[in-house]
């Protein structure tokens, strides 16, 4: 096969959530309505989604979820036209990574303010990607933003998949949305890189203990459903036995190999992306045990 076509192929399969391959192909863009709620929406653009919230004086948006898709931002914009002719008078980002967050700038075309915790915008300097501008307004701890009669809650809990990621909560509606610590009903994979181990687990136990019932991801959970108290349980569970499973291999010196490539936590085998994510799991654990970070 011709080189192109093959790379061409590795990235149409690299896209694909490992739950969906084989199932029919669906469309690229989707708006949907989180069940329960007549207000609230899930954008998705292939293999990520954010929420936005529809009010009376206007809309609130979260991020743009357009890395690698230069129209994507506009095409999100295009897409909340088609529910309301409200203003777009918010975009939040849910933390600093391009995959979620590229594409700012059609929402600051269109008016919204930016809002993001503030080392968001620490990064971004950094990055000067045009197509991703810096927020408008930042906060460290806590922010709530209120538009039509509805809140919307932002929450920094700490260190976790990232140094900036926000909790979102809906309190009237009972919605979360938190992008890449959670994922709902499978295993975590590349985005281990630079994960915060301890404090994540802090941070997960002080979103149980939150009020909602409904979770939004990041990425489109397994069947495309909702995460559950129960979900985010599980992934703690999964977390701290990974850890478990890690320490005394990494005391004996075990670290980064034979673990990453030996070490099997079969509790899990059947979770979607047991087999191309536990390796990376298992290195970030190696790096706390083994190597004290
Ligand atoms: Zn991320």
């Amino acid at each position: 096969m011709h080189r192109t076509v093959l790379i061409a192929l590795f990235c149409v399969l690299a896209a694909v959530p490992a739950w969906s391959q084989g199932q029919p192909a669906r469309p690229q863009i989707a708006t949907t309505k989180v069940p329960g709620t007549n207000n609230v929406y899930i954008f998705r653009n292939g293999n990520n989604q954010s929420i936005f919230v529809v009010t009376n004086e206007g809309v609130i948006a979260t991020d743009p979820v357009a890395y690698g898709r230069p129209q994507g931002g506009a095409a999100y914009v295009e897409e909340i036209k088609k529910v309301t002719d409200k203003p777009i008078k918010y975009l939040v980002y849910s933390h600093h990574h391009f995959d979620h967050i590229t594409g700012g700038k059609a929402f600051k075309d269109a008016g919204a303010k930016i809002v993001a915790h503030k080392r968001v915008n620490e990064r971004l300097a950094v990055q000067n990607d045009p197509a991703t501008p810096p927020a408008d307004e930042t906060f460290d701890k806590k922010r709530t933003i209120t538009l039509g009669g509805t809140a919307l809650e932002l929450t920094f809990v700490g260190l976790n998949h990232s140094d900036s990621t926000l909790v979102m909560r809906l309190p009237k509606e009972k919605v979360l949305f938190v992008v890449d610590l959670l994922p709902v009903g499978q295993i975590p994979g590349r985005g281990m890189i630079d994960f915060y181990p301890l404090e994540a687990e802090s941070s997960i136990k002080q979103i149980l203990a939150m009020d909602w019932e409904q979770l939004v991801p990041g990425h489109p959970g397994v069947g495309d459903r909702l995460g559950t108290k129960k979900d985010v349980q599980d992934q703690l569970t999964f977390l701290q036995d990974a850890s478990e499973a890690v320490k005394p291999l990494a005391r004996e010196g075990k670290c980064w190999e034979p673990v990453e490539k030996e070490l099997r936590l079969p509790k899990y085998e059947k979770w979607p992306g047991y087999e191309a994510g536990l390796p990376f799991m298992l290195r970030r654990y190696c790096g706390l045990w083994g190597r004290g970070t």
